[in-house]
């Protein structure tokens, strides 16, 4: 029986408790489609300061690269109330994401938007604007550009002026472009590159890598677009989107926008690929710490991105298809956790939502 090796990361706040629920839901997939999954757990964020002083020990990383891939909760705390924020900004729990995802490579980060039948009524947009639902992925640059380009701040004549550099060089392009139209031949064959071109050089040399890398994808369309039309567009036609592609600061804001567009925050998968079938899986929100604790979180997220590991790093598409269609399942027969509640609906807790889910594996 084909086995794998996952490292586990449960993180903190709701962490614990999402990432039980996709065990659950992963033996299952395992025990129908006759795969293990091994896991190890490992400390990071909160609960790694509080053993170890620092968010992310090396040890923890190595033991990340070793698996076959990451499944993480959510890392961090209240910011107002915690500890861990009155350490400096190097040692606070989210230092320990920029970390791992440098130390592991994962330059590819996909979040998908896509709208459950069963919860059109969570989308602030209209019906007619929302139409048959939209199902889009945004693939974001995630360790290069302005997030990770120089930056200093200076005194100039008693003047304070502060400096950031947004730097791209074509073979960081390239390699996500090319995970981009890998992705859409896997879907309707769409991409639209977002950028910046008629201003910044960073985007012009994005839009020509990207045209060169088209040539090799004769199947896939692509269309170019600037950020602010796709910010637009996004609340106007989403629709209209399949793969969109973009550097680190476009796709930061742009996926957290495609996903108000879909309402529910609990149900919002990610994960982030190096260059290797390797990839850390996450869902899209953090550690929720106002309702850790009290088996209200929405496991589905977690869920999800458990599926895409399912997916991409371990080539278990039909185990991945079927996690899926559980979760779809389960809405259609009414159940909610206390997020995505509506009338009619029967409120089911963290727990219970991950049961209904895997007895439909
Ligand atoms: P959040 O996503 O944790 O919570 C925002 C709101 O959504 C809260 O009201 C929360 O209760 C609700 N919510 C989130 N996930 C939910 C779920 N699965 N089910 C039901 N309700 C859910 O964002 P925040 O409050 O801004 O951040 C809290 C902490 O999480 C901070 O320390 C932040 O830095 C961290 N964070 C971590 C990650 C990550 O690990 N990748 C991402 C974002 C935020």
């Amino acid at each position: 029986m084909a086995r794998y090796k996952i490292a586990v990361i449960p993180g903190d706040g709701i962490g614990p408790e999402i990432v039980a629920e996709a065990r659950k839901v992963l033996d299952a997939a395992g025990e129908k489609f006759g795969f293990v999954l091994d896991y190890q757990e490992l400390l990071m964020g909160g609960a790694s300061i509080d053993v170890h002083g620092v968010p992310l020990t090396d040890e923890t990383i190595a033991a990340a690269k070793s698996s076959d891939a990451v499944l993480m909760g959510s890392i961090g705390g209240d910011a107002k109330t915690s500890p861990w924020y009155q350490l400096e900004p190097s040692k606070r729990p989210e230092a320990g994401l920029l970390k791992i995802r440098k130390s592991l490579n994962l330059f590819a980060n996909l979040r998908p938007a896509y709208l459950y039948e069963e919860l059109k009524q969570a989308c602030p947009l209209r019906d007619e604007v929302i139409g048959e639902g939209f199902d889009m992925m945004i693939m974001r640059e995630l360790t290069g550009g302005l997030y990770f380009g120089e930056r200093r701040t200076v005194e100039e004549n008693g003047v304070r002026k502060a400096i950031d550099t947004l730097t791209y060089d074509e073979n960081e392009i390239r390699r996500i472009a090319r995970r981009g139209f890998d992705i859409a031949r896997k879907r309707r064959k769409k991409v639209t590159s977002v950028d910046k071109a008629n201003v910044l050089d960073s985007s012009r040399l994005w839009r020509a890598v990207v045209d060169e890398v088209s040539a090799d994808y004769p199947d896939v369309e692509l269309e170019h677009m600037l950020v602010d039309n796709c910010a637009m567009q996004l609340v106007r036609d989403p629709k209209q989107f399949d793969v969109i592609l973009t550097e680190n600061m476009f796709g930061d804001i742009l996926s957290d926008e495609a996903s108000m567009v879909t309402g529910s925050i609990g149900m919002l998968a990610s994960a982030s690929l190096n260059e290797t079938k390797f990839g850390l899986y996450e869902p899209s929100h953090g550690s929720a710490p106002d309702i850790a604790g009290k088996d209200i979180a929405n496991p589905i997220a977690t869920i999800l991105s458990a599926a895409m590991m399912l997916r991409f790093s371990l080539d278990l598409d039909e185990a991945a298809d079927a996690v899926e269609k559980a979760v779809k399942q389960v809405l259609k027969d009414g159940y909610r956790t206390g997020d995505i509640l509506s009338p009619g609906c029967t409120r089911v807790g963290c727990q219970e939502m991950g049961d209904l889910i895997r007895e439909r594996i």
